[in-house]
C-alpha cells in the first residue's frame, strides 16, 4: 500500500514520457491545499482535474498539454503524489525531485495567507539547489489585501513572488508570462523515432580497427552524403545509408573516412571527434579489432558512449584473422575488460570479407528497443515489492533501509529512481540493477537508477 500511495499507477506514462517528449516541461509543487489543482485548472481553462478540499486525493491524470499565447508545453500536477504514508514532508520533497528530473521549469505554489511554512523552505532549498528556473506563485491572494502576504515570500529567496487568485483567475496570466519566460524552448535535438527521420548511427572505435572498411563494405555505393560542409574536411558529414532494409543515418562519417595520420594530439582529437559522433547519435556501435588484445583505448571508447547514455553495440572486427589461441585469449578478455558491458549486443564480423555483416542491423534494433523500453510503474513496484521482501537489505547499526516506491523517471536510456527509507549500499544497488536487467532486459543500453533518501 505504500508503494501504491507515492504515485498512482495511471500516471505511469505520462511520468516517464514528461522529460522526453518534444514539448517543454511545467511541473506545478507544493504543500498539500496550497491550490495546485486549483491553478492547474485555471491554467488549462476547465475543470479537468479533481479538487478535493482534503489533502491526499489522488487524482485521475496528472499530465496534461497547456499552451499559452500560442507556445505549448506539458503541464504536471504533482498533487496526487500527496499521499499520507510517508508524511508530508516526504511526499512534497519526491514531487520537488521529480520536477527537478523530469521538468524543465517549476512553479512552486505557496498559500499566501498560510506564509512559508518549514516544508516550504525544505523544497526551496531542494529546487534552488537544482539550477531548475523556478517561478514562485503567491497563491489565495485574492483581492489586493492579500498583496502584503504575497510580497512577505521574498523571504525565501525565489525572486519575485506573483500574487495569485488561483480560484477567481487573478495574476495568472502574469504569473503565466513569467513562467513562459523561464520555460526553455521545446528540445532542439528531437530523436528519430517519432520525427519519422533515420535512427542515428555513430560508428566508432581506435584508429585502424576497420571502421572505414566496414563503412565501405555496407554502404557500397549506395551512400548519400548529407550534410557537407562545402571546401572543409575537418567538418562532420552524416551519411545515409540503407541497410536491412531501412535508411540508418551515419553521424560524422567525415572522421571516419580521413586517414588519421599520427600526430601530436591526434589521439585527443580522435577522442573529441568519437565524443561529437556519441552526442549526435542514438546508438553507438563500438568496432574493436578483435585479431589484437582489448585496449584501454578500446575500453575508454565504450566508456563515452555508456556515460553519453547511448544504446551500444559492440562488434568484433578482422574476424578472418583469428586463431583458435587467439579467439580463447579474447574471450577471456571480453569477460576481464567488459564486465561492465556484458548487455552489449556482440557481433562478429569481417569487414573484409563481410562475414556477418548483416546481424548488424537486427543488433542496432535490439539494441534501439532496449534504450526505449518502458516500465509500467505498477509492474516495476510489484518486481520491487517482491525483490525486496525475498532479498532485504542488510541491517546496518540497527537499521534496515528500504525500497518505498520507484519509478521510470525517462527512457533513452532508462532512468530509474527509487525512494528508499535510508541509504543502500553500493552491492545492493547493483544487485537492484542486475534484478531490473534480468527482469526487465534492456539489452543493449545502458540504465540509470538513483535512490533519493527519505530521512
Ligand atoms: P492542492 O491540493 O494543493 O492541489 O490544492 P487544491 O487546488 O485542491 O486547493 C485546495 C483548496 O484551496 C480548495 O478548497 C480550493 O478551492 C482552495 N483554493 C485554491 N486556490 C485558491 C485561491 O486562489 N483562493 C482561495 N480563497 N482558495 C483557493
Ligand atoms: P579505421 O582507421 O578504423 O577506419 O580502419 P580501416 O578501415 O582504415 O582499416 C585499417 C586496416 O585494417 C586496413 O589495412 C584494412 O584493410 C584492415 N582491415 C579492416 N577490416 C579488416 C578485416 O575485417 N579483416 C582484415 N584482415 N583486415 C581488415
Amino acid at each position: 500500500a505504500e508503494q501504491e500511495g507515492f504515485a498512482p499507477e495511471e500516471i505511469e506514462g505520462e511520468l516517464s514520457a514528461a522529460g522526453h517528449g518534444p514539448l517543454p516541461v511545467l511541473a506545478v509543487v507544493g504543500r498539500p491545499n496550497v491550490g495546485k489543482s486549483t491553478l492547474v485548472n485555471r491554467i488549462l481553462g476547465r475543470r479537468e482535474a479533481v479538487v478535493e478540499d482534503r489533502p491526499g486525493v489522488t487524482r485521475d491524470r496528472v499530465t496534461y498539454e497547456a499552451d499559452w499565447n500560442g507556445r505549448r508545453f506539458k503541464l504536471v500536477d504533482t498533487g496526487g503524489w500527496e499521499q499520507d504514508v510517508l508524511g508530508i514532508d516526504a511526499a512534497v520533497a519526491a514531487q520537488a525531485e521529480f520536477a527537478i528530473d523530469a521538468a524543465d521549469a517549476v512553479v512552486l505554489v505557496v498559500d499566501a495567507t498560510v506564509g512559508a511554512t518549514d516544508t516550504d523552505e525544505a523544497v526551496v532549498k531542494l529546487l534552488r539547489r537544482s539550477g531548475k528556473p523556478v517561478v514562485l506563485c503567491a497563491n489565495k491572494v485574492d483581492g489586493p489585501s492579500g498583496e502584503a502576504d504575497a510580497a512577505a515570500l521574498w523571504n525565501l529567496g525565489l525572486g519575485e513572488p506573483h500574487p495569485v487568485s488561483a480560484l477567481h483567475g487573478r495574476g495568472t496570466g502574469d504569473l503565466l508570462d513569467a513562467v513562459l519566460d523561464a520555460l526553455p524552448e521545446a528540445p532542439a535535438q528531437t530523436f528519430g523515432q517519432g520525427t519519422g527521420g533515420p535512427r542515428r548511427i555513430a560508428l566508432i572505435g581506435r584508429p585502424n580497427v576497420g571502421k572505414s572498411s566496414l563503412l565501405n563494405k555496407v554502404a557500397g555505393e549506395d551512400r548519400v552524403v548529407v550534410d557537407p560542409l562545402a571546401g572543409t574536411t575537418r567538418d562532420p558529414v552524416d551519411e545515409l545509408i540503407e541497410l536491412g532494409g531501412k535508411t540508418w543515418k551515419f553521424v560524422d562519417t567525415a572522421g571516419i573516412r580521413r586517414r588519421v595520420h599520427l600526430q601530436e594530439g591526434a589521439d585527443y582529437y580522435a577522442s573529441l571527434r568519437t565524443a561529437a559522433a556519441v552526442e549526435k547519435a542514438e546508438v553507438a556501435v563500438v568496432l574493436i579489432d578483435a585479431s589484437e588484445s582489448i585496449s584501454v583505448q578500446d575500453t575508454r571508447i565504450i566508456s563515452m558512449a555508456v556515460d553519453a547514455g547511448r544504446a551500444v553495440v559492440i562488434a568484433y572486427n578482422k574476424w578472418d584473422q583469428l586463431d583458435e589461441e587467439r579467439r580463447f585469449y579474447l574471450e577471456r578478455e571480453i569477460e576481464q575488460d567488459l564486465v561492465q558491458v556484458q548487455w552489449a549486443p556482440r557481433v562478429n564480423v569481417s569487414a573484409m570479407t563481410g562475414r556477418h555483416v548483416e546481424k548488424l542491423v537486427p543488433a542496432i534494433e535490439t539494441a534501439l528497443a532496449g534504450w526505449e523500453t518502458r516500465v509500467p510503474t505498477g509492474r516495476l513496484n510489484s518486481f520491487l515489492g517482491e525483490l525486496v521482501a525475498a532479498h532485504p537489505h542488510p541491517i546496518r547499526g540497527g537499521k534496515q533501509p528500504r525500497i518505498l516506491f520507484g519509478t521510470q523517471a525517462g527512457t533513452r536510456p532508462p532512468r530509474f529512481v527509487l525512494f528508499a527509507s535510508g541509504f543502500l549500499e553500493a552491492g545492493y544497488r547493483r544487485f537492484i540493477e542486475r534484478r531490473l536487467r534480468e527482469e526487465f532486459g534492456f539489452e543493449g543500453t545502458p540504465i540509470q537508477v538513483s535512490v533519493r533518501v527519505r530521512e
